[in-house]
């Protein structure tokens, strides 16, 4: 099949990938959905245009963004994803023990749907018993709670459409009286290549409102650039203050205690990009 994918990076950079079977395609009351095969990255979910996820490699973005704070946190019982609808996230967050809840608050039902049917092997958990699916925006459901969750992980869409507002300082607030009083909070904060504007406005925002407040990456090949941020906001835990025994040992492929640590030694370039 001669049908090219081509994520627009920037105005001069663009990531095209020849389809070799086009799954799915639909446009859902808030996006454009797609799902193809791929020769070298096996299934790949597009919204937008935007590649959200590819079983290639997925478990890095997924075990980074989930691991990192669920060891940072002693006891993380109650934890809600906003976004995350393809079940990567939740999948990580359910394999510790401690966990007793999931919400998973994702605007589109239709990416919950194609993620069961074309992506099963990122989806599987999502039939947890402990995890709840809650269809709706995630910043209203953030703004119902206080003193709810341990953590709060925000795996959304790029900050347009409906993923902008989940990167606002207001929003951040927001997250922090969801939290209970030891609970963190951690977002997908984009390229530090093409975002350099974005990321150090989320540091500063999370630094006025919490007391600890990190930058971490990790090599994700198909996301614009290769290197991706997350940046962690905590009321009182620090992830660089882990000793051995405090990891919980899951099984992961990019995910381990000295990976968890080496994430947070930022190049110069990034170090500069938030002031450190
Ligand atoms: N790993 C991905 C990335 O960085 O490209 C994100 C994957 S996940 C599929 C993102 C999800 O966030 C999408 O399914 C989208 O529908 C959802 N989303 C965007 N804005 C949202 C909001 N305000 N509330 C809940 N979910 C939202």
């Amino acid at each position: 099949m001669n049908l090219w994918f081509t994520e627009v990076q920037t105005k001069n950079v663009m990531l095209s990938l020849a389809t070799e079977n086009l799954l799915h395609i639909e446009k859902t009351d808030y996006q454009e959905l797609a799902v193809i095969e791929h020769k070298d990255l096996g299934r790949v979910l597009f919204l937008d245009s935007v590649i959200q996820t590819s079983t290639r490699d997925e478990f890095v973005y997924h075990e980074m963004i989930s691991h990192v704070p669920m060891n940072t946190h002693p006891h993380p019982r109650r934890v809600l994803v906003v976004g995350g609808g393809d079940g990567g996230t939740v999948r990580e967050i359910v394999k510790h023990p401690t966990v007793e809840k999931v919400v998973l608050a994702e605007i589109d039902e239709r990416v919950v749907w194609a993620a069961r049917e074309y992506l099963p092997e990122i989806s599987a958990a999502l039939g947890d018993p402990r995890v709840e699916i809650r269809i709706g925006d995630g910043n209203v459901l953030v703004r119902e709670n206080e003193n709810a969750f341990d953590l709060i992980i925000v795996d959304s869409t790029d900050p347009v459409g409906p993923g902008e507002v989940l990167f606002s300082r207001d929003f951040y607030g927001a997250v922090s009286r969801a939290l209970k009083e030891d609970g963190l909070f951690v977002a997908q904060t984009e390229s530090p290549f093409y975002n350099e504007d974005l990321i150090r406005r989320v540091q500063q925002d999370l630094s006025a409102i919490f007391p600890v407040t990190r930058l971490y990456l990790a090599a994700i090949p198909t996301y614009p650039g290769g290197l991706w941020s997350f940046s962690l906001g905590s009321k009182k835990h620090d992830p660089l203050d882990l000793d051995e025994r405090d990891f919980r040992h899951c099984a992961t492929r990019y995910y381990s205690p000295a990976v968890h640590l080496a994430a947070f030694a930022l190049p110069p370039f990034v170090r500069q990009i938030i002031g450190v």
